[in-house]
């Protein structure tokens, strides 16, 4: 039996303002049954919201499908403006948001707002795009016809999104699919439902049309997931999420050849030249491993300095680390809030011995916290072994694990050797070196002297095992169009 975790009458508050119903075809339902949200600084319940079966999962694309076709004929600039509504509406609300988030998902309060910020930019950004879709008049090179190239919505589109950024990643997927024409039915991740069911009610608030944006919170996301893809009318999948999961949903979207995005996860390596600005590369090193407490598809997973400045750069990056203050996200200056649960801490304990086993130091950090709660304090290893599995698996959490590397040739070599290829870092004062680097890495975005690459107005996305596609940037709202040619006899 879960207990009720404690908090203060302004958090109680937030929690208790969020909707616990599943938002389907514009109205609040109750799901089949209750699941609970759990506090993961405590592991105690924050509150109970509905927990869908597989059929409020096909309630929710009916109403999803019914819409479409009014929703496709809204104008453009309706469709934007209801974004910018919802962008306002986020940025209004900032503080209570932000808390919801930090209390559901562990991440320090500052974070939480950069997210709610982050999240809303992604509403405005496609807002503007929404007015800005373009086709082309060509005359048919044999003469005679002329083409006329069209863009139209892919229809009803499935999104399901992580626990990791509970409202961006949603936000990212939403912003594109309205501004684009289609409805959509969201499937937050069953660790962080409130989060989207804030931003649900944000939209509905902002004029969204019942049926446009439906969300669906359960406890069994195969169960519902797997009946929505085999019914056919929902026409694109945009997932993120980590690999495997990803890998099994694009087997169940090719038995009806749904369109897919996949945003999978990451082994990003950060590399630092000797030539690097020190300063620079350990800030970078911070931002890129430290975010979201390492719970990233961009963290740093292998951090590999070149031998000249392999001691002081560990020492500085150990210094800061160690003065990180840990606790629960709401304590002003947390930056090392609680993991999301503890299987997390397990994976990050396992693998931190495991590396020390096989001859990695831990020059601060390593062991776990005792708790209560999912802890686990920043931490540096150097010396870690190539074949050490901390090197080939998502570590999410704040460990920084260090290796050195004599030449260009071989950081560029063991940074590709991974099956995944979302982010790369690279530290060098050399502009030619940086370019060339950058080109050489088998990643779909490379942070050149820079420790943070996302950004609604840049394309983000992986190569290789980390994905399909790319969401924000200009290219962002082309995942959920089709291009259609009407050929027009003259
Ligand atoms: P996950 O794959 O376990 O879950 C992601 C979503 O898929 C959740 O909503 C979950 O409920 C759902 N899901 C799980 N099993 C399913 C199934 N059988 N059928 C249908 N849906 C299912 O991932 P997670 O632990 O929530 O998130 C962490 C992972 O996400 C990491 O690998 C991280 O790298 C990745 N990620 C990638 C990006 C990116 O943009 N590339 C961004 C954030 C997170």
């Amino acid at each position: 039996m879960l207990t009720e975790t404690h908090l203060t009458q302004t958090e109680r508050d937030a929690i208790d303002s969020i909707p616990h119903g599943l938002f389907i075809d514009g109205d609040w339902r109750p799901g089949t049954d209750t699941m609970p949200v759990i506090d993961p600084a405590t592991g105690e319940r924050l509150r109970t919201v509905a927990d869908a079966s597989p059929d409020d999962g096909l309630r929710a694309l009916t109403a999803a499908a019914a819409a479409q076709a009014d929703w496709a004929r809204t104008p453009p600039r309706q469709r934007s403006d209801i974004l910018l509504r919802a962008h306002r509406l986020l940025l209004d609300d900032v503080e209570r948001l932000a808390l919801v988030m930090t209390l559901e998902m562990g991440k320090p309060l500052a974070e939480a707002r950069g997210e709610v910020a982050y999240a809303a930019e992604f509403l405005r950004w496609f807002a503007e795009e929404a007015v800005r879709l373009d086709g082309g008049y060509m005359h048919a090179p044999t003469g005679g016809s002329r083409f006329l190239v069209t863009r139209q919505p892919v229809g009803p589109s499935l999104l399901i999104t992580p626990w990791n950024f509970p409202m961006a990643m949603g936000a990212r997927k939403i912003g594109p699919a309205l501004a684009a024409g289609c409805t959509c039915v969201v499937k937050p991740a069953e660790q962080t439902p409130l989060s989207m069911l804030a931003l649900a009610e944000v939209l509905h608030r902002a004029g969204a049309p019942a049926g446009v944006v439906n969300v669906v919170t359960t406890s069994d996301p195969a169960a519902l997931i797997e009946p929505v893809i085999a019914d056919g009318r929902a026409r694109k999948l945009s997932f993120t999420g980590s690999t495997a999961v990803g890998k099994l949903l694009l087997e169940q979207c090719a038995r009806t050849v749904m369109r897919t995005s996949m945003e999978l996860g990451g082994n990003a390596p950060f590399l630092v030249f000797d030539d690097a600005d020190l300063d620079a590369a350990v800030d970078g090193a911070m931002l890129a491993k430290m975010r979201n407490i390492g719970q990233a598809c961009t963290a740093a997973n292998r951090i590999l300095v070149q031998r000249g400045i392999a001691d002081a750069f560990a020492t500085r990056l150990a210094d800061r680390m160690a003065a990180l203050p840990m606790g629960r996200g709401t304590e002003p200056g947390v930056v090392v809030g609680p993991l999301i649960d503890a299987d997390a801490v397990a994976k990050v304990t396992e693998l931190v011995a495991d590396a020390r086993r096989r001859g990695a130091t831990a020059v601060t950090g390593g062991e776990p916290h005792p708790g209560p709660g999912n802890f686990y304090p920043a931490t540096v290893l150097t010396d870690v072994p190539a074949d050490a599995p901390i090197g080939h698996t998502e570590i999410f959490g704040p460990v920084a694990a260090l290796s050195v590397f004599d030449t260009e040739v071989e950081a560029v070599t063991r940074a590709n050797d991974t099956p995944y290829g979302l982010v790369s870092y690279v530290y060098t004062e050399n502009l030619r070196r940086g370019l060339r680097v950058s080109e050489a890495l088998d990643t779909g975005m490379v942070g050149l002297n820079q420790g943070v690459v996302s950004d609604p107005a840049a394309p983000f996305g992986g190569v290789k095992e980390s994905g399909l596609g790319r969401e924000g940037g200009l290219v962002g709202i082309d995942e959920f169009l089709e291009t259609k040619y009407i050929r027009v006899a003259l």
